[in-house]
């Protein structure tokens, strides 16, 4: 049967030509040094520039289209189809793949035009767009025809075998059933409401509490919808490795039961790489020609089928001596489902370019939406430092010299910092301009680390990844000064300035990169309040919002408030009738209780007058505890020889992710109500917010402060059958503003003593 595909020139070029090795470089720096050449060198071109061209070719009874636009033009005679390369050094002959791309371009031309010759130009060109070499040729129309469809028909190939499971995996979506034996409650109204959101190709907003099996019933209506062509790929992302585990499980038992779909994992380069070196063929030995080695593997793990769990990915990656990085980046150009962090979708210098730049049918799957914004803000934020920088120019001295052009970039970045006169000798961040000439003069220092990268001289590999971890965010946050969504920060500390191009409201950044996809469904237990947590993570007027009640029975959590004041100026006042409360809550039954604090400080200041009574029971969390301390502590809780009493802050490593069932966890308190600390970002913030929505410290202190109140005390209750009790204290609990910000099943009591729900309350209060 005759299949319809479309593919630009720039995608069948890389399918026809891979490279054989990997090497360093290439990404977004790459890609901003050949843009920028580009640019400088098309305004010095007559004719028309980035002309759009696309032709129909048909092939074996199949139809390609073919598309993209040719860097420049000249109409004439004879046509001139030019294709302009960015090069550091200039090469002896063309490089096949840029010819290719040229030969492409000029069978469209003597299509469309119907001329029998044209002129090929392939030039090569400096960072200021300067010509460093051109190369020039006149080709037969067709001989020109007859090569672009050589390559059409290698890519007929792969295109016909793709189609070919597309409609095996949809007929068994067609069959496919929901993978457990019942919905729970809310969840077919959640699939129905996923399944809606993506067919009309609109976000929704979903606050789905713990319980409601989120994950089944979200990627469940998506396949489904993916089944009917109302989809393509579904990235289901999430902010922590281990949250993977669970819709791995729904969609292992969905192939279990026939769904013959492509499944993959995207894990960090940091954790699969087996020996972390300079991604080069003369340094690791993986690198050199993995792409030649690559499809084998890549056979064989699709006759396998199945998931690829990093397990999978790493064990064939060792079979045939690839790089199980590249191996899985090429595996999400073939799964329908791929499950990876957050940032290779929202980071622009993380991003899957290889998915981003061509799809524009995909849906993004957001579990524990809560953390986009803060993730998204981070990596949409630059800053520099003259101390940072001094330490990789001595650095840089010791190996290379002071002659060397990065150490020049380096030191002139670092001088001109240290020159500007910030008002005030504090560690606080100050809102001043920026001289346009930091940007000039961080731009030269990313070109010359990216120089080195490609032939390192003796500067660890390490310094130059973190110097260009510093240049391309503070470029891309500079470039996007006047949308309003950045403030220019400064600090000086003694010799030394930083300068922070900090991004106050991610949104629109987050609706461009939603808005160019088939939908986006942003969900997680503390998504509230969800009118407000549309706007701030871009959501318009036609977006949905969606809230399930919490599946488990009120009366399991008794929930008390406690009027102290716990604000900065009354901490030291009212710490020890916070002990007080922490003992009253701890012999009210025996068991395991955590406290979250508004800080160490705080945490500190209570501890002292707990050490004497409660001192053998103590759990206590430090800023410096790693992975093997995090175990020790979840440990302690899961032994019930003794009960423990843990103190912790909110926000930090224990008050999010972590599952207690049953007697491992049985109340909670809460300590304050999670405001940010005041400084001038929070300030800056505030401000911007008050621009876009009206109300600032709502949506930059107290929506993101209750979000960790409620992730804190959402410890608690984790199962149908856990019964615990929850203690806020704080007198802004009493006030409407904050009480309407927290869950509607939290059922507050008024009873002096605490009292613990009992196996029969439930049932009580039916009778
Ligand atoms: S195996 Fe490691 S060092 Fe080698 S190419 Fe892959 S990520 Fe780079």
């Amino acid at each position: 049967m005759e299949k319809a595909f479309r593919i630009s020139v720039r995608e069948l070029v890389a399918f026809c030509f891979p490279p054989q090795d990997i090497t360093p470089g290439g990404g977004l720096t790459d890609m901003l040094l050949g843009s920028a050449a580009h640019r400088a060198a098309q305004k010095k071109r007559d004719g028309e520039i980035e002309k759009s061209l696309s032709r129909l070719f048909i092939l074996e009874d199949n139809t390609i289209e073919l598309f993209g636009r040719m860097d420049a033009f000249a109409d004439g005679d004879l046509p001139l189809v030019e294709e302009m390369k960015h090069c550091k050094h200039s090469p002896d002959a063309p490089f096949a793949e840029h010819r290719a791309q040229a030969v492409c371009y000029a069978a469209m031309v003597c299509l469309e035009k119907g001329c029998d010759r044209v002129q090929i130009s392939i030039s090569y060109l400096a960072a200021d767009g300067e010509l460093v070499r051109r190369f020039d040729e006149t080709a037969d129309r067709d001989a020109l025809i007859r090569q672009t469809e050589a390559w059409l028909r290698m890519y007929l190939q792969f295109a016909l075998r793709e189609a070919g499971h597309r409609e095996n995996r949809d007929a068994s979506l067609k069959a496919l059933r929901f993978p457990y034996p019942a919905y729970r409650d809310g969840q077919r109204e959640l699939a129905k409401q996923v399944y809606t959101a993506i067919s009309r190709k609109r976000r929704l907003f979903a606050s789905l509490p713990t319980g409601t099996g989120k994950s089944a019933a979200v990627l469940f209506p998506a396949l489904k919808a993916m089944g009917e062509g109302k989809t393509g790929r579904i990235l289901y992302l999430t902010a922590r490795n281990t949250a993977r585990q669970s819709p791995l499980e729904a969609l292992a038992r969905m192939q279990a039961q026939g769904l013959r779909a492509r499944i993959t994992v995207l894990t960090a380069k940091e954790k699969l790489c087996p020996a972390l070196t300079r991604c080069h063929p003369d340094d690791c030995p993986r690198a050199r020609g993995h792409y030649l080695r690559e499809s084998a593997a890549v056979e064989a793990l699709l006759k396998q089928g199945g998931l690829w769990t990093d397990e999978v990915i790493l064990s064939i990656a060792d079979e045939h001596r690839l790089c199980p990085f590249e191996l899985a980046l090429t595996l999400t150009e073939l799964a329908d489902v791929i499950l990876m962090d957050l940032n290779y979708a929202f980071d622009p210098f993380a991003q899957l370019k290889r998915l981003f730049r061509t799809h524009r049918d995909m849906t993004l799957l957001i579990d524990e939406a809560h953390h986009t914004l803060d993730r998204v803000r981070e990596s949409l934020t630059g800053e520099l430092d003259s101390g940072t920088l001094r330490e990789y120019r001595t650095a840089a001295g010791k190996t290379l010299g002071r002659r060397h052009p990065y150490y020049k970039a380096l030191s002139a970045l670092l001088n001109t910092l240290r020159a500007e006169e910030p008002p005030a000798d504090t560690d606080e961040w100050r809102t001043e301009e920026m001289p346009d000439i930091l940007c000039t003069l961080t731009g030269q220092l990313q070109e010359e680390a990216v120089s080195l990268l490609a032939q390192p001289l003796g500067v660890p590999l390490q310094d130059l990844f973190q110097i260009l971890r510093l240049c391309m965010p503070f470029l891309y946050a500079a470039q996007r000064l006047s949308t309003g969504d950045y403030a220019i920060l400064w600090r000086r500390h003694g010799k030394e300035r930083s300068i922070c191009l900090y991004c106050l409201s991610p949104a629109g950044e987050i609706a461009r990169i939603t808005g160019q996809q088939q939908s986006a469904v942003f969900f997680s237990a503390t998504l509230s309040p969800l009118e407000s947590m549309k706007q701030l993570l871009g959501g318009g007027e036609e977006d949905v919002c969606f809230a399930l009640p919490s599946p488990f029975p009120p009366e399991n959590l008794r929930v008390y408030i406690c009027g102290l004041s716990t604000r900065y100026r009354d901490r030291a006042d009212t710490a020890q009738a916070v002990a007080g409360l922490i003992g009253d809550m701890f012999r009210s039954k025996r068991g395991n209780y955590i406290v979250y604090f508004p800080s160490y400080a705080y945490l500190r200041l209570v501890q002292l007058q707990l050490e004497e009574s409660l001192h053998s029971a103590l759990w206590v969390q430090t800023p410096q505890m790693d992975e093997n301390d995090r175990e020790a502590f979840f440990e302690a809780f899961g032994d019930d020889s003794s009960p423990r009493l843990g103190l912790c802050v909110l926000g930090g490593l224990f008050s999010e992710g972590i599952d207690l069932p049953g007697n491992k966890l049985i109340g909670a308190m809460v300590v304050g109500v999670g405001l940010p600390t005041p400084s001038q970002k929070q300030s800056a913030m505030q401000q911007r917010y008050e621009e876009l929505f009206g109300d600032g410290f709502h949506f930059a202190s107290r929506i993101p402060g209750m979000q960790k109140v409620l992730q804190a005390g959402g410890r608690v209750i984790r199962s149908e059958t856990d019964r615990g009790v929850l203690i806020l204290v704080d007198d802004r609990y009493r006030q409407p503003v904050y009480r309407a910000l927290l869950p509607a099943h939290w059922q507050f009591r008024r009873e002096a003593a605490i009292t613990h729900p009992t196996e029969t309350s439930a049932k009580e209060k039916q009778v």
